[in-house]
């Protein structure tokens, strides 16, 4: 840890999302319709008891900022109960398509952005607590956020880091004191919860819906303006904002989106509301709410109670989703855009891009890197097949897939006793069962297939274990980690902090955080279905 870091309430902050922008100065928090603007300044509301419950030392080491102790002036600040003198809170207005209806204004009904950051290579970093109180575009809700989904969000934004995925970041958890009421099964039974705020980092947390919201309210001027903002700000390398710039923009965005959805398929998470409204301009992942993890390999799979009847945000879904939110974002441009040729240009490139990443990181992830064979694509495609039909864990299929390959590669061992102990470690339908037979021979393909790749044995599995994580947020684990965290005992969430740091190393200690997920964890509500409710 660097000698030189601040406290976080000794930093100086910047506004250039204010500064600008136009805005306005909310005279209260009152729920209403805030036409011409692109944000409200707006302060947090304070909370009863603030309490650092969790710190994201990379992050924060990145940002120059020291670890506070539990309670003080730099946690009542990232409670959002000290607002420093540099800075300038607001919330920002933006709408949005949600489960494919236009659903107007939305805007940060309770994340307040607080100002911004430099970090030590001079980048900028917007801090935004959620769970900060009422806005002008809380509507009907409390602008609060319950201790449940904010571990959810601080512990996942970080392990996606670390897995490699384009992702908003989180510097802090803190507990609020203060009980929040949340219906969580909406059921009619609402309960008291321990309420909680995370600060979280994204260079801008600008999404699709600012851009079609000021398009949908004829808001032209707004339009260009924060166009103009993010583009030279975070596309700098496009130049001066201009029609074909815009249109370059609109290309990269659609780039960005493919690698972040491919990413995304590649580790097997699934987001759960991809709502354009939780698209991020700079293609992150954005708003951790109802997402999950697959384990037993399914692609209609959804951990969004939700979306159970229509599955519209399912794992297999998500690409497809991600064009469609794309459309919706390349309309809201056409004032800026007029040639729509331009933008369809710039779909086909997201199609184009996210085939080519997505072929990439399967082969990655198989180890098939130093040639290419005309048999591969039928290989590629045919694997989703048998991890289906054998509820294989996608985490454990492919991490211990990067263990035998060095065999299967060398033909040191017999496949078939290789391939059934695959099968009893990853899956969740016991071995022997003829459901296996459509994924053994799979295997043996592939097995055949290995035997024409140069590399080593060793090269192969050195690869292979840097494309398949050991670790990911397992959906029961969050859930353990939580139910602990409502108790007062912090120590598995830190824990686990710890251990997603480096998903890819080995880490024995801690094996039984990379377990199959047991059976009782199956049906259980955290677990394996989430509501928006948090
Ligand atoms: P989400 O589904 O979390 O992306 O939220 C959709 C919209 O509802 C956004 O405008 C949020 O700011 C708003 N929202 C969600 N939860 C709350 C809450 N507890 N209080 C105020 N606004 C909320
Ligand atoms: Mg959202």
């Amino acid at each position: 840890m660097s000698q030189n870091n601040l406290s976080f309430d000794q930093l100086l902050f910047h506004n250039s999302f204010v500064d600008e922008l136009p805005g306005e100065v909310a005279p209260d928090t009152k729920p209403r319709q805030v036409p011409g603007v692109c944000y409200s300044q707006v302060k947090p509301t304070p909370v009863r008891e603030p309490r650092l419950f969790a710190w994201s030392e990379e992050l924060a080491d990145f940002l120059g900022i020291s670890r506070p102790p539990e309670q003080g002036p730099a946690v009542d600040a990232l409670a959002g109960n000290l607002v420093v003198d540099s800075m300038k809170p607001f919330a920002a207005r933006y709408g949005g398509h949600q489960f494919g209806n236009w659903a107007g204004q939305l805007g940060d009904g309770r994340a307040i952005s607080l100002g911004e950051l430099t970090a030590r290579d001079s980048s900028s970093w917007e801090i935004q607590l959620k769970g900060a109180g009422p806005t002008p575009y809380s509507r009907r809700a409390d602008g609060r956020a319950v201790l449940r989904s904010s571990v959810r969000e601080f512990l996942c934004s970080e392990a996606m880091h670390a897995l490699g995925v384009p992702t908003t970041r989180a510097l802090s958890l803190v507990g609020t004191g203060d009980l929040v009421v949340r219906d969580m099964f909406y059921n009619g039974n609402p309960q008291p919860e321990p309420g909680a705020i995370v600060a979280r980092v994204a260079p801008t947390f600008v999404r699709f819906g600012n851009f079609q919201l000021m398009t949908a309210a004829k808001e032209l001027s707004n339009l260009r303006a924060l166009a103009n903002y993010v583009i030279s700000r975070f596309y700098p390398e496009l130049g001066e904002p201009s029609e074909a710039v815009y249109q370059r923009w609109f290309a990269e965005i659609c780039r960005r989106t493919a690698v972040m959805v491919a990413h995304w398929m590649s580790v097997g998470f699934v987001h759960g509301v991809m709502n354009t409204d939780n698209m991020s301009i700079l293609g992150l992942t954005i708003d951790y709410g109802p997402y999950g993890w697959l384990e037993p390999y399914d692609p209609t799979w959804t951990p969004n109670t939700t979306d159970f009847s229509h599955h519209r945000y399912a794992f297999a879904q998500q690409p497809q989703v991600a064009l469609w939110n794309l459309v919706q974002l390349g309309r809201a441009l056409t004032p800026l855009v007029p040639e729509v040729e331009g933008l369809n240009e710039a779909l086909e490139l997201y199609r184009t891009t996210f085939t080519a990443t997505q072929q990439d990181m399967m082969r990655r992830k198989l180890g098939l890197l130093t040639v290419t064979l005309p048999e591969d694509t039928a290989l590629l495609e045919d694997i989703h097949q048998g991890l289906t039909t054998s509820e294989m864990d996608m985490t454990l299929f492919f991490r211990q897939l990067s263990h035998v390959a060095p065999a299967l590669r060398d033909s040191t061992q017999e496949e078939e006793p290789l391939f059934r102990q695959l099968i009893e470690n990853a899956s969740y339908t016991p071995e022997p069962s003829a459901v296996h037979d459509t994924l053994l021979a799979w295997l043996r393909r592939y097995a055949q297939r290995l035997q024409h790749e140069t590399a080593t044995g060793e090269a192969i599995r050195v690869g292979m274990l840097a494309a398949n994580p050991k670790y990911v947020l397992r959906n029961y684990l969050a859930q353990q980690a939580i139910e602990a965290a409502e108790v007062g005992d912090l120590s598995l969430l830190n824990r686990l902090m710890q251990v997603l740091t480096n998903p890819y190393d080995e880490q024995p200690e801690h094996n039984e955080l990379a377990d199959k997920r047991p059976e009782w964890a199956r049906f259980k509500p955290g677990s394996a279905t989430l509501s928006c409710s948090s």
